[in-house]
């Protein structure tokens, strides 16, 4: 067996089981951060299940390799149209209810190469009110020899019905270490280097292996970084003018936003650190000048209201809030430096 999934361990025994006493489930959910493993797991099992070795998933049989290549005819992935393609200049917010009419056509005809259909929905909390309406009814009568799964990072954005139709699976973030030792073995890393991608990777694998062959993944963060230091010495101007930048870009897309203010949270979880002494557990390890500099400029107090502050923006922006309003109130936030 080839579960090329890392860590997971509870989930990938979970549906190892239920393989080997046939009571794969209709429907899944699997829900966790972006890149730590959920369209992996989704291609494992859809594998296991269209195997032909005789340890399913094997990974080297024919239909095992041409879903791990995309070209199986009964493994489908439906997610954002114009998704990752660059000639495509606005992107659709949403997974439209014709992607899922056409998804149930599909799903209606038997296998055409395998024994068993998949069908991935990738962002399932992108699925517009009519489209997760539609799917629901597919989900209420399931018919054999097809299964859908779907991938999620915010299942409080799905219908509460549809979540009650999935068995749900949740991948938490793995450990660092653990990050470390695979970008040790498998992708050549130098230790060092492995062991700054595997904090920064917030224990999300894809990332961290992506980062590793992209430089542009640490240089984007390196400007981020640098607008972030100097928001916190602009004046009120500037700041407001950061603040309805990044409001504009939440409406293009919100993933970019998140990790800005990711980014924001893990700077002054460092400056808690460093201010309660643990400098070894920060997760900017290159920046410990920087950091321990400005430490010197706030109190405890100030620290964590912040981080509050940082946390609630997140909550908010996930809850569908004004974005320029709450990134305003954010920069309005930051607490005055002392020296
Ligand atoms: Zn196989």
């Amino acid at each position: 067996m080839v579960w090329e999934v890392v860590g997971q361990t509870k989930a990938v025994s979970l549906l190892q089981q239920s393989l080997k006493r046939e009571t794969v489930a209709h429907a899944y959910l699997l829900v966790g951060p972006p890149h730590v493993g959920k369209m992996t797991l989704a291609l494992d099992l859809a594998k296991a299940l269209n195997c032909e070795g005789t340890e399913p998933p094997c990974g080297v049989c024919p239909s095992c390799q041409k879903i791990a290549s995309a070209k199986h005819a009964d493994v489908q992935i439906i997610g954002l149209p114009g998704d990752g393609n660059a000639a495509e200049t606005k992107p659709q917010a949403e997974i439209g209810i014709d992607q899922i009419r056409q998804m149930q056509h599909s799903a209606s005809l038997p296998p055409f190469e395998g024994s068993c259909k998949v069908f991935i929905i990738d962002g399932a909390e992108l699925l517009s009110n009519e489209a997760a309406n539609c799917l629901l009814k597919t989900l209420e009568e399931p018919v054999g020899k097809v299964i859908f799964i779907l991938l999620t990072i915010n299942e409080r954005l799905l219908p509460a019905t549809v979540i009650s139709r999935c068995q749900r699976l949740e991948l938490p973030p793995l450990a660092a270490a653990e990050i470390e030792a695979v970008l040790n073995s498998r992708g050549g890393v130098e230790s060092e280097k492995a062991r700054f991608l595997a904090r920064l990777s917030h224990g999300c694998l894809g990332w961290a292996l992506s980062a590793t062959g992209d430089s542009g993944v640490l240089q984007q963060r390196a400007e981020r970084m640098d607008r972030l230091l100097g928001v916190i010495d602009a004046d009120c101007e500037e700041r407001f003018a950061y603040a309805a930048q990044l409001a504009a870009q939440f409406g293009q897309n919100r993933r970019p936003v998140q990790e800005v203010l990711d980014l924001w949270l893990d700077y002054w979880r460092d400056l808690l650190l460093i201010k309660i002494g643990c400098d070894e557990a920060i997760t900017n390890a290159d920046m410990l000048a920087t950091l321990a500099e400005q430490a010197r400029g706030y109190d405890l107090v100030q620290i964590r209201s912040f981080i509050d502050s940082i946390q609630a923006a997140g909550e908010q922006l996930r809850q569908n809030a004004n974005p320029r309003l709450v990134l305003e109130v954010l920069m309005l936030s930051i607490p005055e430096r002392g020296e």
